[in-house]
């Protein structure tokens, strides 16, 4: 790359946002590195990622506010610059049959995986209208596409990050700005460990590559889509999963 580009990934201390930050470094991106709560785990990529001669900052911010995102912009303008790249990766899970769920479940899982997402992508699309490219990677999941019993909440969130994927790739094709989804299937993190083992088994049985994705599964496919190479693909969902949900 000849020119100094900023990525910014939500949710990158851990699990799959760490290694897309990572992976975004090593393809020559300065990293602002998002985290909310994991300030130590945040600072350790930092300090992975200039360890290997590249540049990164931890930048703190809950991105399922409209106005922490504001200031989770201007803190990364002020020090870095204008992203280029957005991967929006923050995400969580708050389970629970939808008879159970609580009102409070469904409010937490949209606001941190969907509005995160429309409030992130506002912010970074002004600076990348400017410049006349940008990149924008989602973190959707395939259970948005074929549900899942006890994420009721998490499914329409992810759903809905398919939705507004295709919708801001058709309003900014023209201008040079690529938005994508990677679907992931089953990924070893935090987010799955925390599965019942019943739940872990059922799932590893659907899997036709006979494993669980790593973390760096996906991240490869976000370095692709970050990088030059990847001008023609807009609104896609491109499923890392191990042939799960192959048709
Ligand atoms: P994880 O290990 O649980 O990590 C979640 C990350 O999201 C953490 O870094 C966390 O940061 C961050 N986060 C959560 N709420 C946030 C908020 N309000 N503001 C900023 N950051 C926030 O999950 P993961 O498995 O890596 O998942 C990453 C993404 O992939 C999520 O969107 C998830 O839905 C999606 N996904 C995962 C799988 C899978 O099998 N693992 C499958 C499909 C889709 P803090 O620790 O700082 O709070």
């Amino acid at each position: 790359m000849t020119d100094r580009k900023i990525a910014l990934v939500t949710g990158a201390g851990r699990g799959i946002g760490r290694a897309v930050a990572l992976g975004l470094a090593e393809r020559s991106f300065v990293l602002a590195v998002n985290y909310s709560k994991s300030e130590k785990a945040a600072h350790e990529v930092c300090a992975i990622i200039r360890e290997r001669g590249g540049e990164a900052l931890p930048f703190q911010g809950d991105v399922s506010k409209g106005e922490e995102v504001k200031k989770l912009f201007a803190a990364v303008q002020e020090e870095l610059g204008s992203p280029s790249v957005l991967v929006n990766n923050a995400g969580i899970t708050r389970d629970g049959l939808i008879l159970r769920m609580k009102d409070e479940d469904w409010h937490s899982v949209l606001e941190a995986n969907l509005s995160s997402v429309y409030y992130c992508t506002r912010e970074a699309l002004r600076s990348m209208v400017r410049a006349k490219w940008g990149r924008i990677i989602n973190l959707a999941s395939v259970v948005a596409i074929i549900g899942n019993p006890g994420q009721a909440n998490y499914c329409a969130s992810k759903a809905g990050v398919i939705g507004l994927t295709k919708s801001v790739a058709r309003e900014y094709a023209a201008r040079g700005i690529t938005v994508n989804a990677i679907a992931p299937g089953f990924i070893s993190s935090d987010m799955t460990d925390s599965l019942p083992a019943e739940a872990r088994e059922a799932l590893m049985r659907q899997i036709p590559a006979g494993r669980a994705g790593t973390p760096e599964d996906v991240a490869h496919v976000a370095g692709f889509l970050a990088s030059p190479e990847a001008s023609y693909i807009t609104g896609q969902v491109i499923a890392v999963d191990g042939g799960m949900t192959m048709c």
